[in-house]
Formats: structure tokens, C-alpha cells, sequence
């Protein structure tokens, strides 16, 4: 006799769906149900993601609860279970990707109510004579939505409120009241064609890469498509990086939009991404803007898909199911048969190649948007320079500033020097469990490793020799911070990273004083780099490029590029012209070159030449195999193993080779390179594989996963 069963996708790292029966008198709960089931001595919250068949074992435990029948779609499973393949993550993933943090637990899953009320047609027009109270809840609510809080106090309480719910006299809303959007500036003829591009596919997939300078108006463009697409009641999804999900962006939607964005991110309390998961899955929720995550909310009327900055490596996940936020959501507007718009000024060769290959529709946006020019640009010789602020660096800032201009410093580390050394016997201080250098900090005074989070106190003196001339070597954002407080005391200067600016509050109060247009200047890192629209400066200037210039990372040309046009576009974003600085000692680098001498499209397409000719993603797929363990011995071993395991016709493997930090956090990290030209055959030949490496001998000494289209190496 066979056993109908459910199986159960539940959240621990074991790469396999549990199956589990029904209880005595009830019948199996549907595909996508939420799920109490007891696992181990453990009740986990987990998904049904599918039922089968298995002779009878009295080892197959009952489901002990249905939480919730069918909350997940279908749509959505397969889309995970897309992904579960893909990117050989543990069935179990689907729990944390598909519920919120709230619905992970035992706790029953109550409808949020929306937080407005709002009266109707119906309650405008009735008699309530007979009932004062509710006659005297709708001559309040005349006046406008109320929040049932405040209604509460007015002495409207629940039962009364419940009772005019039911007959229809108010309804519950989420947000007052529709805003009424903004029109917005005439479109140039670019935008337009964008626009026009996009809306011919309203209603099936297309993906539409928008690659347009920095300041050509993108963001204009989804603005105006999802516009379109709200007014036939769709919903659009807009993902950004983690960075550049601001208020200021989320404000910019909603003006223009007309109607509250759901927002969507790993800084919201757990109630209020439950309440954000619960308005996108019924369709409350019009426009919803957050991080990679949001990419596998429930939909109820999916219309539009935007990926801002598509090229931002903040779209990777980098544990757990390490998932492509941008490249799933292609995925999932196939999927649902709608539109999606990918955006950067800087687009991924990833990108590009789909739209060599006739995948993606490329739509370019060449020109500054409102009559703004970008920048002019200037390589800075910095050979045989003392210091750490060129002179003529420091000259042109004093030029900007005095000519009533902001200026922008950009050098990608944070602290007070990357490295402490000693004068006397050139010890530096290095961390233990990384091969890297502690940052020394000042402020507050620590050492720390950027790496491992590791901190210890600075030693007053040298640990070798006993010298106390220990000294910073080369400088990070706190260290200019100083030496420009100290050149132009005149001005503010304002440090932009994550120790100056801890919560997002900090970063948006500082963003809008700058806007101000006061002169003053702004050092910092990549937090500066990115999409802020800072229309006061006119000088942007790159502090460092040489070290991305000698990367072994293949990627380095590639981040290098977006980094340095990204910067270079935060320059010269209203009338004044803007001018942009890159200081390096190796002016004669043939990628300063390509990078000088073209637009961003025409290095990438060098770059894509390249990575063609020398086999590199995307020319082919890439996955590795990482192992790390506490000796190097074994993480090796096992991918040496793996290797055989893993070895096939269509697909060459390298290694083990080591990452390039080979130890961090007191791990070695060791790496096999997969790579294939049949993506298809790649990962079904992993999927095949899967079982047998994790019988591997090594398997459970180390920690080891699979990195699909890695970001980092
Ligand atoms: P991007 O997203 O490409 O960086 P934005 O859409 O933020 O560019 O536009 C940059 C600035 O130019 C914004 O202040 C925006 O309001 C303005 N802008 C965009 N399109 C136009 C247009 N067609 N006419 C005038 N100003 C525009
Ligand atoms: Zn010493
Ligand atoms: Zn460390």
C-alpha cells in the first residue's frame, strides 16, 4: 500500500524536502501551505512545495499543524524551485526566501489591517439617526481618512468600527488618499524612444537594458512607464541596490506616482515586512521599491519589474541561496509575462552580452537630461609627490570651493590608514585569522580587520622592537577627513561611510544639508558613489585607482570602470560645469586608457572582448566549488575530490586553487573554477552530482557550497 505524503521544504541545511503525512481524519494540505511539522526534537515552520507517494513507513511523522492553506503560489514555488537548481541551494531556503521573518514562526499569521479608514459612498449617504455614535464616526471621517488609533480616542472603538465595516459604510485603506502625481519634465527624444520601447511590450516579457549616462533622466523613464501601467491597475516592482534604496528615491516615486510605495528591505522591524509582504501579495501595495530580497514577494497584479543599477554587486546574496537578485528577476517578469527594465550608467558585461546575444533590448540614453554637461576629465601624474593630498589636487578644490562649488572626494576605505607600520623595524599590523592588514581607526581608536570585524586596542608600542614610532601608512576617509579640516578650515567637511553615517537618518539629514549648495566638501566611499543626486557639486575626484588597476580579481576592470564613471557623474548635475580628477602613479595603464578615451559603453565593450577571448563569464558560465576549514589540508582534499566527482566532457574544472584572500576569519579557502558554455549542462550536471559530493569523505569536515555566477573569487 502506498502513503500519499506532502513534501515539506523546512528551513536547515540539509539538501533535501522532508515528507511528512497527514493527520488522522484531515487530508493533505495543498502545495504552498505554511506548515507546523516536527522535525528532530525541533517544530519548524516549513512549506509544502509537493505531494507524492511512498510505501508505507511508519517513520513518517504527521504534520502536527496547517498554519496557513496554500499562502505561496504556485508561480512563486517554481520560481524557487528555478532557483534551488540553479544555484544549488538547500530546499529548505524557500522558508526564508519565500515568508517573511514574521510568518517563519509558529505565530499564527493574522491579516494586518490597513492602517486607514476611510468613509464610502454608502456611509456618506446613510441615515444613522438611530445610531449617534456611528453618525458621529462619519461626521469625522468627512473630514478626511483616520488612523483607527485616532478614531479610538475620539471614542469610536472596535465593535462600533467592526459594524460599520460590515454594512459598508467605511472601508479600509492603506494610505489617505491617492496624492495626485506629479506631471513631471518634458521627456528629450531619448527618453521618449525609451519610454515608447518599453510600453510596446506592456503586456508580455521583454527585458529592456536602459543604459544611460549618469543624469540622462532613467529614473524619468520607469517613472513615466509605471505610471502607465498603475493607471490599468498593475502593480510595479522597483529593486535597487542597498545603498541606493533612499527616502529621497522612495519620495521621488511617490511624488510623481501619486499613490504611498511599499518599501521592502532588511532594515524595516519584522512587522513591517510583514505588513509590506501582505500589501504586495494582495495587491494593495501599487508601487513597491526595496533590495534583492523583494524580488520573491507575492504579486497580486504584477504590471512592470525594475532593477535600478543593475550592475551594483549588492544584487548577489552571498550566503544561504546565493541568488542574483537582478537575473532572478528577469527570471520572474518571464515568468509573469510583463516588462522589465534593467538600469545603469554603468551596465554589467553580463548585461551587455544578453544584449549581444539578442536577449535583452538595449536602450541608450547619451545625453545629460535638463542641459547638464558631464564632466571634464583629468588624469593626476601622482609620481614623485609627497603627501597624501596631491598640491594641485588641493589647488583645484580651492578653485571649486571659492567659486561657490562642492566638491566630492572618493577613496574606497574606510579608517584612519589601511596599515600600521613601525618606523623603526617595518613591522605592520596584520590580523591573525586574515591574510590582511588591521585598518587602524581613530575614532574611535581601535584596530580593526575589514575583513573579520576582528578589533584590539593600538599598541603604544611596537610588539617586535619595542619602538614607539609606530606610524599610519597611506590614508582612509578618516585620515583625509582631518587633512582636509585642516587645508580648508573655511568650509564643512563631511565624512560619507559606515562609521561616520550608522544609521540611514545620518546619511539623508547630511544629503540634505549638502543640498543646500553651501560649499563644503564630502569625503567617503562608495556611499557617496551612488545614485545621490548632489546637484551643488561641480569637482569629483578619485583618490586611488592603482590598486583596482593590479587586482588578480577578473572583475577588478569591470568595477573599476563603473566605479570611476559613477563618480565622475556626481559632478556637474545642474548649470555649472563639472570637473572630474582621477589621481593615480600609473598614468600609462593601458586600461586608464580605454577608460579615458571612450564612453563607459565602449570600454565594457572592450572588456566583453576580452572575457570573450579569454573564456571568462559570460563568455562561458562560471560556478565555483568554495571549501573552508581551520587546516588548509582538508578544504583542499575535498575539492580534490569534488573535482573527480565533477569532471565531464562539456566542462572544464580548475583547481583547487586558493581564493584570493586564502585565509580570512582563521579559514583556508580553497576553490574549484566549473566552467561551461552549456549553462544547461552545467547545472544539470551539478544537480546530478550533488548527492555524491556531499558523501564525499571531506563533506562534513569542511564548509563547503556552490557559487553560481559568483561575484566575488
Ligand atoms: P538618472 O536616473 O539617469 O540618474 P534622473 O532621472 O535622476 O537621471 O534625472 C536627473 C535629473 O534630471 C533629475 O533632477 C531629473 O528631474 C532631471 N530630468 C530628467 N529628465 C528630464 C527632462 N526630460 N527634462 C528636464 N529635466 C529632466
Ligand atoms: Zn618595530
Ligand atoms: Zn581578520
Amino acid at each position: 500500500m502506498n502513503l500519499p505524503v506532502v513534501q515539506v521544504a523546512v528551513p536547515v541545511p540539509v539538501p533535501r524536502l522532508f515528507d511528512y503525512r497527514a493527520l488522522p481524519d484531515q487530508s493533505l494540505p495543498p502545495v504552498g501551505s505554511r506548515v507546523l511539522v516536527p522535525f528532530r526534537s525541533r517544530r519548524l515552520v516549513g512549506l509544502v512545495m509537493g505531494r507524492a507517494e511512498v510505501a508505507v513507513a511508519d517513520k513518517i511523522k504527521p504534520i502536527e499543524r496547517l498554519l496557513d492553506s496554500a499562502l505561496i503560489d504556485p508561480f512563486l514555488l517554481d520560481l524557487f524551485t528555478w532557483c534551488r537548481r540553479y544555484y544549488a541551494c538547500a530546499p529548505g531556503e524557500a522558508v526564508n526566501l519565500l515568508l517573511p521573518g514574521a510568518l517563519r514562526r509558529v505565530k499564527p499569521f493574522r491579516e494586518p489591517s490597513p492602517g486607514y479608514i476611510a468613509l464610502t459612498d454608502k456611509g456618506r449617504a446613510a441615515d444613522l439617526a438611530r445610531a449617534p455614535r456611528q453618525a458621529e464616526a462619519v461626521e469625522l471621517l468627512k473630514t478626511g481618512a483616520r488612523e483607527r488609533d485616532e478614531l479610538k480616542s475620539a471614542g469610536i472603538g472596535p465593535d462600533i468600527l467592526r459594524r460599520m465595516l460590515a454594512d459598508k459604510l467605511v472601508e479600509a485603506i492603506d494610505c489617505p488618499a491617492d496624492l495626485a502625481g506629479e506631471a513631471g519634465p518634458d521627456l528629450n527624444p531619448e527618453q521618449r524612444q525609451a519610454v515608447a520601447a518599453i510600453l510596446r511590450h506592456r503586456n508580455r516579457y521583454a527585458a529592456l537594458l536602459l543604459a544611460g549616462v549618469t543624469g540622462s533622466g532613467k529614473t524619468e523613464v520607469y517613472l513615466r512607464v509605471a505610471r502607465r501601467l498603475l493607471a490599468r491597475d498593475r502593480q510595479v516592482l522597483i529593486l535597487a541596490p542597498e545603498i541606493g534604496l533612499t527616502p529621497q528615491l522612495v519620495r521621488r516615486i511617490e511624488k510623481r506616482l501619486g499613490c504611498a510605495a511599499t518599501v521592502y528591505h532588511s532594515g524595516l522591524s519584522e512587522g513591517e515586512r510583514l505588513a509590506a509582504w501582505q500589501r504586495a501579495r494582495d495587491g494593495r501595495a501599487r508601487v513597491i521599491v526595496g533590495t534583492r530580497s523583494a524580488v520573491f514577494l507575492p504579486l497580486a497584479r504584477p504590471g512592470l519589474i525594475v532593477v535600478d543599477e543593475e550592475h551594483d554587486g549588492s544584487f548577489k546574496q552571498q550566503d544561504g541561496a546565493r541568488y542574483h537578485g537582478r537575473d532572478v528577476a528577469v527570471l520572474r517578469a518571464a515568468r509573469l509575462g510583463v516588462p522589465i527594465v534593467l538600469g545603469s550608467a554603468t551596465p554589467s558585461l553580463e548585461s551587455l552580452n544578453n544584449v549581444d546575444a539578442g536577449r535583452y533590448q538595449l536602450l541608450t540614453l547619451s545625453q545629460r537630461a535638463g542641459g547638464a554637461s558631464l564632466p571634464r576629465w583629468q588624469v593626476l601624474d601622482t609620481r614623485g609627490q609627497e603627501g597624501i593630498l596631491d598640491q594641485r589636487l588641493e589647488k583645484t578644490v580651492e578653485q571649486h570651493l571659492d567659486a561657490g562649488g562642492q566638491v566630492l572626494l572618493y577613496r574606497n576605505r574606510r579608517g584612519y590608514a589601511p596599515v600600521l607600520i613601525c618606523n623603526d623595524c617595518g613591522w605592520q599590523a596584520d590580523c591573525h585569522r586574515c591574510d590582511a592588514h588591521m585598518t587602524w581607526h581613530q575614532r574611535p581608536a581601535r584596530l580593526q580587520c575589514h575583513h573579520c570585524g576582528a578589533e584590539q586596542r593600538t599598541p603604544p608600542r611596537c610588539p617586535e622592537c619595542g619602538s614607539p614610532r609606530l606610524a599610519p601608512l597611506g590614508a582612509g576617509t578618516e585620515r583625509l577627513e582631518d587633512m582636509l579640516k585642516a587645508r580648508f578650515p573655511q568650509v564643512p567637511v563631511h565624512r560619507v561611510d559606515r562609521d561616520a553615517m550608522t544609521g540611514r537618518a545620518d546619511f539623508e539629514n547630511l544629503l540634505e544639508e549638502v543640498r543646500d549648495g553651501q560649499p563644503c566638501i564630502l569625503v567617503g566611499t562608495q556611499m557617496l558613489a551612488k545614485g545621490h543626486h548632489l546637484p551643488g557639486v561641480t569637482l569629483a575626484a578619485i583618490l586611488d585607482v592603482d590598486q583596482a588597476l593590479f587586482s588578480a580579481d577578473f572583475r577588478a576592470p569591470e568595477r573599476l570602470g563603473q566605479a570611476v564613471h559613477q563618480v565622475a557623474g556626481r559632478a556637474g548635475r545642474a548649470e555649472r560645469p563639472g570637473q572630474f580628477l582621477i589621481q593615480t602613479r600609473h598614468p600609462e595603464h593601458p586600461l586608464l586608457g580605454a577608460l579615458l578615451g571612450d564612453d563607459y559603453l565602449g570600454y565594457a565593450r572592450c572588456l566583453l572582448a576580452e572575457r570573450h577571448s579569454a573564456r571568462l563569464p559570460p563568455a562561458r558560465t562560471l560556478a565555483l566549488v568554495r571549501s573552508e576549514a581551520h587546516q588548509a589540508e582538508p578544504a583542499r582534499q575535498f575539492l580534490v575530490a569534488a573535482a573527480r566527482c565533477l569532471r565531464s566532457k562539456e566542462i572544464e574544472v580548475a583547481g583547487p586553487i586558493p581564493a584570493i584572500m586564502t585565509r580570512r576569519s582563521g579559514y583556508w579557502r580553497f576553490q574549484l573554477w566549473l566552467q561551461s558554455a552549456n549553462r544547461t549542462f552545467l547545472v544539470d550536471h551539478i544537480n546530478q552530482q550533488i548527492d555524491n559530493l556531499h558523501k564525499l569523505p571531506n563533506a562534513r569536515r569542511v564548509r563547503w557550497h556552490i557559487d553560481m555566477d559568483p561575484g566575488e573569487l
